[in-house]
């Protein structure tokens, strides 16, 4: 972790703004304007557990309303304190304008260890958490919508909306009060892989643009690369499961709480999420070193590293040893400014965080609309679809007959061409287009401004001034 020298995660978020900011026209009250949280709520609240009333801590901020509702995960974890919760609410914002979903930013946070508890007791921390938040608004579909975070997911969700609409009984869009629900509770297909996918498609961009890649002192494509990963959980494991599965990159190095493994012929991500999930941690995992000092690791050569664990954990005391060329901070935060620093000097190409873990809100953005629309994606298209690409093809295959059967159609086409798409497909075909088009309003400023060596300075000049236009419109 970051050493006391450093500033805390909130001020080196505010650092990097002002480093872009300094580079922008915007008036000094402005500027301030935009960086400042607005407001924090702090709520401590009792639950009886185990025969006792047990008191917990948890936060709510909310970083700026140029949009409502504001939006952002809620993290379970026993570091949660205020100052990560609006240093990870201004993220919030700038990642929402990045990447034009229409939200505010937010965070919240509750200060426990999940493991502490059984599923129980966590249902009645949750809802008596998401009792105090709903009372003020701090989690409603037209002011503040929540999601999940490190500690957090789709059973924790589901709770919060259910307790939301025993308190809302008439509240017809209830279900919009927070995304990365279940299925079956509202949610939509593809938000639980979806930071993680997200990650694999800012990849997939980064890798099309050949002057990008040679900047990292890499070529080719994504297939081949050696990639390290801090954090298998659902957005690491995601990551790396996408990039090993469908790119051939090769995971080379599995950072947990634990410990790490390094294999340089590959490990199996499937196989070491599930020996994770039957023994607590990596250690033993058959068939690949075990690394006590797990976070020694991120200083491996590779070609990319992807933290997508915790805040600081690239901080002034090793960034100077870190090899990869290309890091991608899947995780909220995990380069400190000091860190920061000095891998630009080094030429480490930094995807950041801004941009590069957006995936999930941004997917959060496509259920928040389903819910408000009552109607799943695809559900009024799909047959019409199938049944115009069927004429299509029943045409081409009488063309075919009629002259002498010279050529066919190959039953892997048809198969793929005649299916229309569902819900799935549309959330990935929009979250992709997403990653692309933010890559390339951050490559555009980094390629053109000699001003802007970085893509995390370029992603915060198009997210700032996207903020700004919006107070400026509101005639603040
Ligand atoms: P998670 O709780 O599902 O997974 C976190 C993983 O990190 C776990 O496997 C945990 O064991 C591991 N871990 C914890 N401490 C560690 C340590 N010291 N060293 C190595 N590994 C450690 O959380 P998540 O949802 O995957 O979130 C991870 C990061 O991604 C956070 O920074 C979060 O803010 C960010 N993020 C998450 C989402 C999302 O949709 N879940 C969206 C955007 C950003």
């Amino acid at each position: 972790m970051s050493s006391k020298s450093e500033p805390s995660f909130r001020q080196s978020v505010d650092l990097m703004f002002n480093r872009a900011v300094r580079l922008m026209d915007l008036s000094p009250g402005l500027e301030e304007k935009i960086r400042v949280c607005n407001a924090t709520y702090t709520v401590r609240f009792g639950v009886r557990l185990r025969g006792d009333i047990k008191t917990f801590t948890g936060y709510r901020s909310v970083h700026s309303e140029h949009m409502e509702p504001v939006k952002g995960g809620i993290r379970f974890a026993d570091t949660v304190n205020q100052d990560e919760v609006e240093a990870l609410a201004s993220l919030m914002t700038y990642k929402c304008a990045l990447v034009e979903a229409p939200f505010g930013g937010s965070k919240g946070g509750l200060c426990l260890n999940p493991r502490d508890y059984d599923e129980h007791e966590l249902e009645l921390i949750t809802r008596r958490f998401a009792y105090e938040l709903i009372k003020r608004d701090l989690i409603n579909p037209s002011q503040n919508v929540p999601a999940p975070d490190m500690g957090t997911g789709e059973r924790e969700m589901a709770w919060i909306a259910d307790q939301y609409a025993r308190m809302n009984t008439t509240d017809i869009n209830a279900r919009a009060c927070v995304t990365g629900k279940p299925l079956n509770a509202g949610g939509i297909a593809g938000r639980v892989e979806a930071t993680g996918r997200g990650v694999q498609y800012a990849l997939r961009e980064f890798f099309r643009e050949p002057a990008d890649v040679a900047k990292a002192g890499l070529s080719g494509k994504l297939d081949g690369k050696r990639v390290i990963v801090q954090g298998l959980g659902n957005v690491g494991y995601h990551a790396v499961k996408f990039l090993s599965e469908e790119d051939g990159s090769i995971i080379t190095g599995i950072i947990e709480r634990d410990g790490a493994l390094v294999s340089e012929t590959g490990l199996d991500v499937e196989a070491v999420r599930q020996w994770i999930a039957q023994h607590g941690g990596v250690a033993g995992f058959p068939g690949a070193e075990y690394v006590a000092d797990g976070a020694k690791v991120l200083e491996n050569a590779c070609d990319i590293l992807i933290p997508a664990a915790l805040e600081g954990v690239i901080h002034k005391e090793n960034a100077a040893n870190i090899q990869a060329p290309l890091i991608i901070e899947a995780a909220n935060g995990p380069i400190t400014f000091g860190a920061d620093e000095i891998l630009r000097e080094k030429g480490t190409v930094i995807i950041p965080d801004l941009y590069a873990n957006a995936g999930g809100v941004t997917v959060s953005y496509f259920e928040w609309v389903k819910n408000l629309s009552h109607i799943r994606f695809g559900r009024m298209q799909r047959r019409q679809e199938e049944a115009r690409n069927e004429m299509l093809v029943q045409e081409l295959e009488n063309l075919s007959a009629a002259m002498g059967n010279q050529w066919t159609l190959t039953p892997s086409f048809k198969q793929q061409f005649l299916r229309g798409a569902g819900e799935l497909e549309l959330v990935r075909s929009g979250l992709d287009d997403t990653m692309r088009t933010a890559f390339q309003s951050m490559r555009d400023i980094w390629h053109n401004r000699s001003d802007v060596p970085d893509l995390r300075t370029a992603g915060y000049l198009v997210s700032i001034g996207k903020v700004a236009s919006s107070y400026k419109a509101k005639g603040l």
